[in-house]
């Protein structure tokens, strides 16, 4: 295997970037590799070409009910709504929440664009949270300190005092994978009145206190993008034990058409929201390889982590206490801000072929959200310098520490 060479005048960032591709080198062999990519190792073709040889393609087919019972079965859920995508799963779920025009949603900071979306989607405004070094996600104790002094409970409504508006419900999202601190979190929704959505976009395998994510909310969200742990092309699942919320889910996200052998009978203003049967067959074989997806991706951790122990002022981003992450995506945490070596390392490591990239940009510095209602982010901002996620595949850790 190649080291890269250092040349004449580099800085210090350089020199140390230099030493974090020879760590990511020695985890996961050569270039290239990119974030992250999905595997296709089971049954999906045989799940396809039934689809196909029975023309059932499309809304109506035997694998989407199938999916969401495996999905149900899988994460302990009662039910499972299989959808588009993970971002009309949460729309919709925080519809059935209650959430209305005006009303204030809790969301990190520190996600992906989608959970913040999904709020404005229902005509309602993100209110954004700080985030806690430990697992990246909602900090419990820091918002339930700020609620104390911005909100009050008017009738059993929480209403945030410098608005006058109703804050609804919260959206604790499990950064990468790490579960949040849940009863942390579920503590304070319990407190200030609030319905919780878990977001478990990026969390499915991942469990706390042995439970699984997105099933500590009276709803949890699920996406099956490209990118994720596992999927289905396009994805996305609402999970719940409650049987109203699923049915209503379900009616929602299919038209709002009322059963009837010719009529179209609709009831509300519904969603085509539906997955459709090809990709549930995807969803099927896909989900039938978790256990072995969760294992590599396990192992590949302890691959990173082994060569990056020596790395000055830097660490791999391990799993909170109390919990198993599903590792979605790795991570290299800085222990200090620097943005300097920050941008040497992601510049390093693509130039290598080694496809690495920054955490999101904050939700408070999106143009579309720079208005919104926000507590003091010193976590977030201070994180947004220092994470960088590497090249992720479970396929890698399948490869073996080298
Ligand atoms: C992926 C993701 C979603 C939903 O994504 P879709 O691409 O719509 O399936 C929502 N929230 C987070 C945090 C995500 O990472």
């Amino acid at each position: 295997m190649n080291s890269v060479l250092p040349s004449a005048s580099v800085t210090a960032e350089q020199l140390t970037a230099l030493e974090v591709v020879n760590a990511i080198a020695r985890a996961i062999g050569e270039a290239p590799a990119v974030l992250h990519e999905p595997q296709f190792a089971g049954n999906e073709w045989e799940y396809l070409k039934e689809c196909l040889d029975s023309t059932f393609v499309s809304s109506v087919g035997k694998f989407v009910d199938r999916f969401e019972k495996d999905l149900a079965d899988y994460t302990g859920a009662r039910y499972s709504v299989a959808v588009v995508n993970g971002t009309a799963a949460l729309h919709i779920a925080l519809k059935l929440a209650g959430v209305q025009a005006g009303d204030e949603v809790l969301t990190p900071a520190l996600t992906f664009v989608a959970t913040a979306n999904a709020v404005s989607y229902c005509n309602a405004i993100p209110h954004f949270v700080d985030c806690e070094e430990a697992t990246l996600g909602m900090s419990a104790v820091a918002l339930r300190e700020y609620l104390q002094s911005v909100a009050e409970l008017h009738h059993g409504v929480c209403i945030n005092r410098q608005s006058g508006r109703p804050i609804r419900a919260i959206v604790p999202m499990h950064t990468f994978g790490h579960p949040v601190d849940l009863d942390g979190l579920m503590a304070v929704a319990h407190d200030f009145k609030l319905v919780m959505v878990e977001d478990a976009a990026e969390s499915l395998g991942s469990f706390y206190h042995g439970r699984h994510t997105g099933t500590f909310g009276r709803m949890g969200t699920l996406s099956f993008n490209g990118n994720k742990t596992i999927t289905t092309g396009g994805g996305g699942a609402i999970i719940t034990d409650d049987e109203s919320l699923a049915r209503h889910g379900k009616h929602l996200t299919t038209t709002a058409k009322l059963p009837h052998r010719w009529a179209y009978e609709h009831d509300q203003i519904g969603y085509n929201y539906r997955m459709p049967n090809l990709n549930a067959a995807l969803g099927c074989a896909q989900l039938e390889q978790l256990p072995g997806m969760l294992s590599a991706k396990r192992q590949l951790f302890d691959a990173y982590r082994k060569a990056c122990a020596d790395l000055p002022g830097m660490h791999i981003v391990r799993e909170p206490a109390y919990s198993q992450s599903n590792f979605w995506l790795q991570t290299l945490k800085l222990e200090r801000e620097n943005m300097a070596l920050r941008d040497a390392i992601l510049e390093a490591t693509n130039a290598a072929g080694y496809m690495t990239r920054p955490i999101w940009r904050p939700m408070h510095k999106l143009q579309p959200y720079v208005g919104c209602p926000r507590m003091e982010l010193t976590v977030t901002s201070s994180l947004e310098q220092r994470l960088i996620n590497l090249p992720s595949s479970s396929g890698l850790g399948a490869r073996g520490a080298r």
